[in-house]
């Protein structure tokens, strides 16, 4: 099967500015840019006036959670086959957003792995996907307070105590065939000291996480909220850091002397910091959030400079980050809070996602033997990273070298016991009563 798409302007997604040239595709690979093809393929696309770009690669999203707005609702009302059922449908919304590629940290039961297989096997179309399995917690627990046990599973968070108990949870991920294994490096706690969250593992902990999936083949990445979580975290060999926000001076030192690709997921909290009246948010906490981003964006704009990979990454899963709508954002933070280029920030949604995430480079740029995993765009995203949030620009989505079907879904109707609702938003005393 061999395709040619001729007349786009190019976002090779190099960072080099956008040119003209012919693009051949073999089968599921990228064969030549530049001069026209040869007579004899199957399929020849005019995508006159049209961006060709690699797709994008959202190197944090958690597909198996469907969007809830509490970690109540997370945990304790989502049902293992209706989560697989629901994320196979999810799925094409990243399509339809011109993702050709995703990492899914972790998931609810074991429902990652048997998503990425069905996406490779063929049975649902979806986007490229590698996956964790449950979050690694310690019984100090993660962001979700005394929802955590001291033991066993909740929701995404798989709590692991003694050395016997984390060797043997890594190896049964493993062996169950995640790509990568997660750690909840960070914490809240009720009555902490420090601001922001608190390290909840033992540096020899994270070297045992580390060592063991290391002698597997598997590679380790770390939610870490605090400078001393991204210091162990570096120093025990983690291969990808999420958020990485409130570094010091030292840490910062040792990210840009190890060169841990970062994942700051800004798309979260700049979605609450900016549109939090939209759903009620508290203003306390958007302005937490807005804080966070801005010191934060100088400190990952220092090791980006000092040549550590930055990747986009969404946190899509949530409430305040639905499947479909907000994959583009995270482009457009770095431009604004970081300074990045439009084309840079292109760069970091495409080819050093690619590279860094766990792809092996095989993805996320135009190059010849890259995989054929593209998008052709309305307008030129290299000046606007923002054209890339409306879907009526994503005019065709390709992975491998296959055209995606790209269909809205339909609305959906409440499905009983999945989302948690209120009585109501107060207490109705008497005197409320009287007031109304
Ligand atoms: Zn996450």
């Amino acid at each position: 099967m061999s395709i040619v798409i001729e007349g786009a302007n190019i976002i090779d997604g190099t960072g080099r500015e956008p040119f003209q040239a012919t693009v051949t595709i073999d089968n599921d690979r990228i064969t030549s840019v530049g001069e026209g093809g040869g007579s004899n393929e199957d399929e020849r696309i005019d995508a006159s006036g049209l961006t060709l770009m690699p797709g994008l690669i959202d190197a944090h999203c958690h597909m198996t959670f469907d969007e809830p707005s509490s970690n109540d609702e997370l945990f304790f009302h989502r049902r293992e086959g209706l989560a697989a059922i629901i994320a196979a449908q999810n799925v094409k919304k990243l399509l339809n957003a011109g993702v050709t590629a995703f990492v899914d940290p972790d998931c609810i039961f074991d429902v990652g792995v048997d998503l990425r297989d069905a996406i490779e096997a063929n049975v649902i179309p979806g986007p490229r996907m590698l996956c964790g399995g449950n979050a690694l917690l310690t019984s100090v627990g993660g962001t979700a307070g005394r929802l955590i046990p001291d033991e066993g599973l909740r929701g995404y968070a798989k709590i692991v105590s003694s050395p016997e108990e984390i060797r043997t949870e890594v190896r049964r991920q493993i062996k169950i065939g995640v790509d990568w294994i997660k750690v909840h490096v960070t914490g809240l706690l009720p009555r902490q000291s420090i601001r922001g969250e608190i390290q909840a593992w033992s540096l020899d902990e994270l070297k045992l996480v580390c060592d063991t999936a290391h002698e597997l083949g598997i590679p380790v990445m770390g939610h870490c909220r605090n400078a001393e979580s991204i210091r162990d975290a570096v120093l025990a060999g983690m291969d990808m850091l999420l958020h990485a926000t409130f570094m010091d001076e030292p840490t910062l030192e040792l990210v840009c002397e190890k060169k841990v690709p970062l994942v700051p997921t800004f798309t979260f909290q700049a979605n609450l910091a900016d549109y939090g009246e939209a759903v009620g948010a508290d203003p306390g906490l958007q302005n937490v959030f807005r804080k966070e981003i801005e010191e934060s964006a100088v400190q990952i704009r220092q090791a980006y400079e000092a040549g550590v990979p930055v990747l986009c990454g969404t946190e899509s899963g949530f409430s305040i980050t639905p499947y479909g709508d907000w994959h583009y954002r995270e482009l457009e933070v770095f431009v604004r809070d970081m300074g990045f280029t439009p084309l840079e920030a292109i760069t970091a949604a495409t080819k050093a996602c690619g590279e860094h995430a766990g792809f092996r480079g095989d993805t996320g740029s135009i190059e010849p033997g890259k995989l054929a995993d593209l998008i052709l765009v309305e307008g030129d995203p290299s000046k606007d990273v923002t054209l890339l949030g409306n879907p009526d620009n994503i005019k065709r989505v390709m992975v491998g070298g296959k055209s995606m079907p790209l269909d809205p879904l339909p609305p959906r109707e409440p499905i009983n016991g999945w989302r948690t609702s209120q009585y109501s938003s107060g207490i109705l005393t008497k005197q409320r009563a009287k007031d109304i």
